[in-house]
């Protein structure tokens, strides 16, 4: 750990096992990102020009006509659903939020309002759009969406995530076909998926992703779809886009990123991946109260977890208390426990510097042997879970 650039800086050097989370600087950026980036800095360039080659490259591996690269998804989403409500008219851009139009109605399934650290609802609110919200949180039909589109609608937005609901809602292809059987624009946000061609391909007119989740890229959002809605998005570069701006950096990064993706041994990480998750649930198996299980991603990415799942009793730890033992440690290892209320967490191998697995296994051996050897079971209701979640973040930065 000596050598370590946080520990200089007296931050905590955390390892991270619960996948690209931005409250832990999202990825590792891959060296060809880095490299363009140190090399374009000291440069000026003309940012058009610029977008216009990030253009060409995103068309290239997504298939789609047109790009551009923002801040972050959430800003290419506000974005694609204000070139929606404004298209081309620079009095309209400079006006949002507020809207000249009636025809800012944006349809969304109750089952995709999620957070993926902000609300999704807002990042359509804030380019002024007003959510329509088709059906129930675990059920939308045809006839929802065929009902709901009006003279007023704007666009449509479908998201592909972990948090949304998996069952019981319209699937891409049918969001499309009726979306497009009335003319209406369809935005899909990507932000966390491999498959940079499927969403256009399934007839999308906008995809956007994250440039700092599984590309490695700097902080970032691409834009990708039809020239003429991607235009209009980039237009919003003149009013609510200025707050989301980015960088040469971060265009000429992101760039760079994109290719090294077309290039990598997808086989060789994934091999790689693979084997750190066995090394786990070897270390797992057959201890009292614990179950590992190597799983899918819910979206289908190419990537599997291990389920870690615990049995308070057995183990004398639940998997939330051993979620937080593991986070307070040293090093502090961050598992993957959005469903811990469900008695389980992942381990994510995707994030991992080489020899940081064994770290994590070791850590969890540690944590499991000293439970297993004390008389007390912790089992921290989880009622009392949500009651200081944001204390330290409400009276940051003390
Ligand atoms: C991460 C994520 C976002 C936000 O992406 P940023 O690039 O961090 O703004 C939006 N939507 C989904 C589904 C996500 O997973």
């Amino acid at each position: 750990m000596t050598n370590d650039i946080r520990v200089e800086n007296g931050l905590r050097p955390v390892i991270n096992v619960s996948g690209t989370m931005t409250s832990l600087g999202a990825s590792i950026v891959v060296p060809e990102a880095i490299a363009a980036m140190t090399a374009i800095l000291p440069q000026f360039v003309e940012m058009n020009d610029l977008q216009r080659k990030a253009s060409a490259i995103i068309a290239r591996l997504t298939g789609a006509e047109a790009g551009f690269v923002t801040a972050s998804c959430a800003a290419g989403l506000s974005l694609a659903v204000a070139g929606t409500i404004t298209g081309p008219n620079l009095l309209a851009i400079e006006k949002l939020p507020d809207v000249t139009t009636p025809k800012n109605e944006v349809l969304v399934q109750m089952g995709h309002l999620v957070d993926y650290g902000a609300p999704v609802e807002q990042s359509i609110r804030i380019a002024g759009g007003k959510v329509v919200v088709l059906g129930q949180a675990t059920s939308a039909h045809r006839y929802h969406m065929e009902n709901a589109i009006t003279e007023n609608t704007a666009a449509a937005v479908y998201v592909v995530s972990h948090h949304v609901v998996h069952y019981g809602l319209l699937h891409l292809m049918e969001f499309v076909e009726i979306a497009h059987a009335r003319g209406v624009p369809l935005i899909v946000d990507a932000a966390s998926e491999y498959d940079l061609r499927t969403f256009l391909d399934q007839g999308a007119d906008i995809v956007v992703y994250s440039g700092h989740k599984f590309l490695g890229g700097p902080t970032s959002g691409i834009v990708a779809g039809r020239k003429d809605l991607v235009r209009h998005a980039y237009l919003q570069n003149k009013g609510i886009g200025r707050g989301m701006k980015v960088g040469k950096e971060s265009i000429f990064g992101v760039m760079a990123a994109l290719e090294a993706w077309e290039k990598r041994d997808h086989a060789a990480v994934r091999a790689r991946e693979t084997g750190y998750l066995h090394l786990w649930k070897e270390a797992l198996d057959g201890r009292p109260g614990v179950t590992a299980l190597i799983e899918p991603d819910p979206t289908k990415n190419p990537l599997d977890r291990l389920r870690v799942i615990l049995s308070a009793q057995e183990a004398h730890i639940s998997a939330y208390d051993l979620a937080g033992a593991l986070a307070r440690g040293t090093p502090p290892i961050i598992v993957r426990d959005h469903e811990a209320e469900h008695h389980y967490f992942y381990l994510d191998p995707c994030n991992l510097h080489p020899g940081q697995e064994l770290i994590v296994r070791q850590r969890l051996i540690e944590e499991l042997e000293k439970a297993q050897a004390s008389n007390e079971v912790l089992d921290t209701p989880h009622e009392e879970w949500g009651r200081h979640r944001f204390d330290a973040l409400l009276r940051w930065p003390d």
